[in-house]
This record gives C-alpha cells, sequence and structure tokens, in this order.
C-alpha cells in the first residue's frame, strides 16, 4: 500500500508522464549553455513569472542564497521576517557565505511584515550601520497568501526607500491559484523570484530563480562559485518544464483536500485546529496526545506525520481525497481510546 505521506509536499514522486519526459529530454553540457532543456525551462520561468530570465538551481535554498548574493555584497544587510524560510532554515548561509547581516522581524498573524516596523529597521546612510539592500517576503508563508494590495503597499516602500524586493515564492503558484490570479500579479512587485519545482508542482530536483539580465548573470557566477554548476541537466529540466505546464491548476485540489482535513479534524474531540485560517496545502493542529505515539499508531495505518508537537500536515499530488478519509479515520481512532 501506497504511504500517506503529509510531512511535506517536498516527499512527491515524479509521475510517469513526468519520467516520460525526463527520459527523452534533449540534453548538452549547461555550463557551456549548451543544455537546450535547461535553457528551455528558464525561458518558460522567466515567461511565466514575468521577468526578464531565469536560472535553474540546485534547490531553493541555492535559489535563495543566489538571490541574496546577486544583490548585496558584503556589509550589506537583508530585511526578512524572523521565521522566514531565508533567515532561520538557511543554515545562515547568507552571512557565511555572502558576508551579509539579515534584519529579521516578527512576522504578523497573516505572513506580513508590518511595513512601519520594515522601515523603522531601515539603517540610515551612516558608517555605523550595514547598507539596508534588500526586503525579503515570502509567499506563501506557513500556507498563508499574501495580499495583493500589502505586496503593492511594500513595494511602494522599498521603491520609496531605494530597496530591492526578493520573493522567496517556494510555493508562489499555490498563492496564485489560491487567489485566482495570474502570478504575474503577485511576482510583478519583485526584483527577483525564487520558485520551488520541487514541492507542490512535483518535479523531484530543482527551482528556478527570475530577475533581470543583470541580476541573473551574476547569479549564474556564484552558483558556479557554489558547486551548482550542473551539466546534462536538462533530464532534471525536462521535470521542471512538465511541472509547470502540467502541475499548477491542479494545486486547488491540494488546497480543498487540505481544507477536507481541516474540517475533519476541527470536529475530533482532542484535535485544536482553525479550518478558517486554512488557505492553501498547509495547515497545523494541536493534538492533546504523547505525539511519538501517535506517529508510530498513524505510521502503522500508513499515515506519515511528523512527531513535533505543533503538528504541521502538508497536501500535495500524492495524496487524494481517499486518503484524506482514511487519515481522519485513523486521527479518529487514535483519540478515541489515546494510550
Ligand atoms: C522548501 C522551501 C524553500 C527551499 O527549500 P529547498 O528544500 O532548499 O528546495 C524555501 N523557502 C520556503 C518557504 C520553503 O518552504
Amino acid at each position: 500500500m501506497k504511504p500517506i505521506d503529509l510531512r511535506s509536499d517536498t516527499v512527491t514522486k515524479p509521475s510517469v508522464g513526468m519520467r516520460r519526459v525526463m527520459m527523452d529530454a534533449d540534453v548538452g553540457d549547461d555550463v557551456y549553455g549548451e543544455d537546450p532543456t535547461v535553457n528551455r525551462l528558464e525561458s518558460l520561468a522567466a515567461e511565466m513569472l514575468g521577468t526578464e530570465t531565469a536560472l535553474f538551481c540546485t534547490s531553493g535554498t541555492q535559489s535563495n542564497l543566489l538571490a541574496l548574493m546577486a544583490q548585496c555584497e558584503r556589509g550589506d544587510e537583508y530585511i526578512v521576517g524572523q521565521y522566514a524560510h531565508t533567515y532561520r532554515y538557511e543554515g545562515g548561509g547568507a552571512a557565511v557565505l555572502g558576508s551579509i547581516q539579515p534584519q529579521p522581524l516578527d512576522f504578523e498573524e497573516d505572513g506580513t511584515l508590518n511595513l512601519k516596523k520594515v522601515s523603522g529597521a531601515i539603517k540610515p546612510d551612516d558608517h555605523h550601520y550595514a547598507r539596508t539592500k534588500l526586503f525579503c517576503l515570502e509567499n506563501t508563508h506557513m500556507g498563508k497568501v499574501l495580499p495583493i494590495d500589502y505586496l503593492k503597499a511594500a513595494k511602494n516602500l522599498a521603491d520609496d526607500k531605494g530597496l530591492m524586493m526578493h520573493l522567496d515564492g517556494a510555493r508562489v503558484f499555490n498563492a496564485s491559484v489560491k487567489l485566482g490570479v495570474d502570478v504575474k500579479e503577485i511576482t510583478r512587485y519583485f526584483d527577483t523570484i525564487s520558485c520551488c519545482l520541487s514541492k507542490g508542482l512535483g518535479a523531484p530536483v530543482g527551482s528556478v530563480l527570475c530577475g533581470s539580465v543583470e541580476t541573473i548573470k551574476k547569479a549564474r557566477r556564484w552558483r558556479k562559485l557554489l558547486g551548482g554548476g550542473m551539466r546534462q541537466a536538462g533530464i532534471l529540466a525536462a521535470g521542471g518544464i512538465y511541472a509547470l505546464t502540467h502541475n499548477i491548476e491542479r494545486l486547488k485540489d491540494d488546497h480543498a483536500n487540505a481544507m477536507e482535513l481541516a474540517k475533519g479534524l476541527a470536529r475530533i474531540n482532542g484535535i485544536e485546529v482553525n479550518a478558517k485560517i486554512v488557505q492553501t496545502n498547509i495547515l497545523f493542529a494541536d493534538i492533546k496526545a504523547d505525539m511519538k505515539k501517535l506517529c508510530s499508531f498513524m505510521k502503522e495505518r500508513g499515515v506519515i506525520i511528523d512527531s513535533s508537537n505543533h503538528l504541521r500536515l502538508v497536501t500535495h499530488l500524492d495524496i487524494s481525497e481517499e486518503d484524506i478519509e482514511e487519515t481522519l479515520k485513523a486521527f479518529r481512532e487514535f483519540l478515541v481510546k489515546p494510550f
């Protein structure tokens, strides 16, 4: 039986159709710029996200780091959320490899950064301070979609203060599908956008960094330095093209499944979940139970979850409506007779 793995949307496996195009991909040496499939992916991503050009990266972590290093120099600073991936979950890469200082700020409930606080965190032009260069946002953040009006206001602030804008858009297509808008309505406010192909979009590997020719040229140089210059990477890029052409619209099914799961869980005694705040494919729940025991109980029933106290459940293209039913059944059984 196929496990119902709700830990992350990174666990998706390439579909038969995706594997077929990967196997048949035309390839060349991408370090020479000669891989036709990588070139095709980069043009497609740029066109879809509305930038001049794009760069195929090994991961979202690399893509975010390249965006920072291409736009900030040693002694520069980026403003970022306290729990943002680009600050908290990337090994301190910007500081370690870029000599770039983060200025973290607390997120608001809705996943935005308060623009008054952002403005207040911008350093004056004075030799005591790091030079504030870049403002980073994340969309979606913990499954939450940033309002378009907020993006507009953030961009106005950045323009006013001479900051560049980077979007960690690991799940930016979840945001556009949720809002029912072309993704460009979100990405147009940013100088650079990083988008994961390997999450809900279902590719096995890779992210794209989108931006101007000038910025992407710098990013390409840093990518080589970081060991990210890949050779016949068209095999991977083909999966990315397939992801961008087949797996975007269907994200709404993941959102619907997450909502069903949230509503079902909310009806179970002993589980706290606010279905109202579930917007896309990620939901959080609090359970009055020994999480280790819960995990092993669920595992016996084919459902894989993380054992952290604040339970995070993520739906994706390998999770069906029936899987949601099975999952709810298992949670119910566990909470009826907790042990
Ligand atoms: C997953 C993720 C990334 C990048 O992760 P990789 O595993 O390096 O591809 C970046 N930002 C956010 C918000 C993410 O969820």
